[in-house]
């Protein structure tokens, strides 16, 4: 096992307005660090595509969602975009077991949640696109988006760092790919290095540059 791999079990919330590039950032992020995945959550929301049952998801009918939140098989769940989504609780406590990092594409309610529940293993980030001009070029770029969408969107992106500006510790600016990626490796591993007493000095310094408290959220609460 490697060095990285034997830190301290992580939970790593990622969300973003849609738009932000939050996907590829996280897939890069588990293919290029050992012990890391994603979490897979349940949803009632159809299946898209490619993505397949039990590997994007688990696809659950309301029904069966609502049973399961009943039976407190959810570490968090919430409503987006009139669907309902959730975090199983095994997920979560087989990280904490057995370490590595677990990835949470989740949304701000979500996020929260986790927060509560686990604050001292809980690491949250949120990705921004550049500046809220950049998302709207980025939202008309997909020609599938009509206007009344990308507004309704633009709208959505606000609420999200709104919320997420009253809990999530860190701000990762998706501005080149690259950099984000080593921003956030480096807010991970920081985050793991300093629970196991061996800080890790030059992650410590990138992660401290990526603090919410240094980031101007201003744009985006207009
Ligand atoms: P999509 O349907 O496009 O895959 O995801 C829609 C939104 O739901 C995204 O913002 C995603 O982060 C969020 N989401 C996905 N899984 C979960 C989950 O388990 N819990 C919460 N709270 N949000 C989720």
């Amino acid at each position: 096992m490697s060095s990285e791999a034997r830190l301290p079990g992580q939970l790593l919330v990622l969300s973003a307005p849609s738009g932000a590039g939050k996907t590829t950032l996280a897939h890069r992020f588990v293919d290029s660090t050992p012990g890391a995945r994603f979490s897979v959550s349940a949803t009632t929301r159809a299946l898209r595509g490619t993505e397949r049952d039990g590997v994007d998801y688990h696809f659950l009918s309301p029904e069966v969602f609502a049973a399961r939140v009943v039976a407190g098989e959810f570490a968090e769940w919430a409503e987006v975009h009139g669907q309902f989504y959730g975090t199983l609780r095994s997920t979560v406590e087989a990280v904490l077991r057995d370490g590595g990092v677990a990835l949470f594409d989740i949304d701000v309610q979500g996020g929260g949640q986790i927060l509560d529940r686990w604050p001292a293993q809980t690491v949250s980030v949120l990705v921004l696109p550049p500046s809220p001009q950049e998302l709207e070029r980025r939202l008309r770029g997909r020609s599938t988006e009509s206007d009344e969408a990308v507004r309704a969107r633009l709208a959505a992106a606000q609420r999200e760092v709104a919320l997420a500006a009253a809990r999530y510790r860190y701000v990762i600016v998706n501005d080149r790919l690259e950099d984000a990626l080593e921003r956030l490796r480096a807010v991970s591993r920081a985050d793991r290095a300093e629970r196991s007493g061996c800080p890790d000095i030059r992650a410590g310094s990138i992660a401290e540059n990526c603090l919410r408290s240094r980031a101007d959220l201003s744009p985006w609460l207009a």
